[in-house]
């Protein structure tokens, strides 16, 4: 028999990051989710070549303390939380602390970070530490990502068009802008801008920087409360719609979320008003008490367990409803009698 031993820390994160680190897309969304749980106001990213050569967060958050930063990139080593109760009050994007060992086992990472004193800068190579050294005192991180993929060949050869990869980079970005209103966000790739929000807070102009303001013209907003459950965003009149459910997200507590039950229940709200095969664009934001949610249910935290599910569905479909109906009631200004 062969023998049985624990995997070398290098080859156990490079297992979890088949998990975390799919695409470059992934690295942007842990990087920004990052920067967002260090309570950043600003956050811009700078993708270079679909991310295969570059990408690089900035973010003005709290920063890691010097005496800290090599253990962010240590497995299972986070800030979030420290013990079992707090896996069911959640209110952080992360808190499995594997995004930074993970990407760093995969790509070459640079960090520079400061808490606002002094500052310092973490290299590391396929996992391993190469250098630390001070840097500048600017409060915020930095992180830059490079050679992603380099020694998992079969990753990087499964990947899609460099089209593709960025479009879902810039689809993560979009997400991230849509649940984080109060962040400025910026994405540059290759000297482009592809997205500018103002940081200001407010929902509607983070739509518009993505739809455009035709778009928003069309779209109205959307309200329901239960005890412990507050629903709002933005939806869509019925005239206005697309050919797949994707221009549907869901927000929950912060957090961009799939779910199927909920998406239809968008989608219910409309009864007949919406034609075979077509479905409207759609942020709903839901808030409800962690303690109703299980986001350990994956890695990427994108499927979440939900306990007041059918409630919270009910809410969503009785609150477009009732703007489709008010907004019937409203006269027609431009129609001439
Ligand atoms: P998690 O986010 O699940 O805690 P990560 O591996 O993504 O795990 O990060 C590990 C830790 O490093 C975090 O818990 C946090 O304390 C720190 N950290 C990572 N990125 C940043 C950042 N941009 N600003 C401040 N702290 C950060
Ligand atoms: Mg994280």
């Amino acid at each position: 028999m062969k023998k049985i031993r624990e995997l070398p820390t290098i080859l156990a994160n490079q297992i979890a990051a088949g998990e975390v680190v799919e695409r470059p897309a992934s690295v942007v969304k842990e990087l920004v989710e990052n920067a967002i749980d260090a309570d950043s106001t600003e956050i811009d990213v700078t993708i270079e070549n679909s991310g295969l050569k570059l990408i690089k967060v900035v973010d003005d958050g709290n920063g890691i303390d010097k005496s800290q930063v090599q253990t962010a990139f240590l497995r299972h080593a986070t800030s979030k939380i420290s013990e079992q109760r707090d896996l069911f009050r959640v209110r952080t994007l992360g808190f499995r602390g594997e995004a930074l060992p993970s990407i760093s086992s995969v790509a070459d990472v640079t960090m520079k970070t400061s808490t606002g004193s002094v500052g310092t800068e973490v290299t590391y190579k396929g996992g391993k530490l190469v250098s630390q050294q001070a840097s500048e005192s600017r409060k915020g991180t930095t992180v830059a990502v490079s050679s992603l993929f380099y020694n998992t060949p079969a990753r990087l050869k499964y990947l899609s068009s460099p089209n593709t990869e960025l479009s879902k980079i810039s689809d993560i970005v979009n997400r991230l802008a849509l649940s984080h209103p109060e962040v400025a966000f910026s994405l540059i790739s290759n000297g482009r801008e592809l997205l500018r929000t103002s940081g200001r807070g407010d929902l509607l102009q983070v739509l518009g920087s993505i739809y455009g303001v035709k778009t928003i013209a069309k779209m109205q907003p959307i309200k329901g409360d239960d005890l412990d459950i507050k629903i709002g965003g933005y939806v869509s009149l019925p005239e206005l719609t697309r050919s797949s459910r994707n221009y549907i997200s869901l927000i929950l507590n912060g957090r961009f979320i799939r779910n199927f039950p909920l998406t239809k229940a968008v989608i219910n709200g409309y009864g007949s008003k919406l034609m075979i095969g077509r479905f409207p664009i759609a942020v709903i934001t839901i808030n409800a008490d962690p303690a109703l949610i299980d986001v350990n249910v994956h890695p990427t935290k994108q499927e979440v367990r939900i306990s007041d599910e059918p409630k919270i569905g009910s809410l969503i479909s009785t609150a477009i409803q009732q703007m489709l109906s008010d907004k019937n009631l409203i006269p027609d200004a431009t129609r001439d009698f």
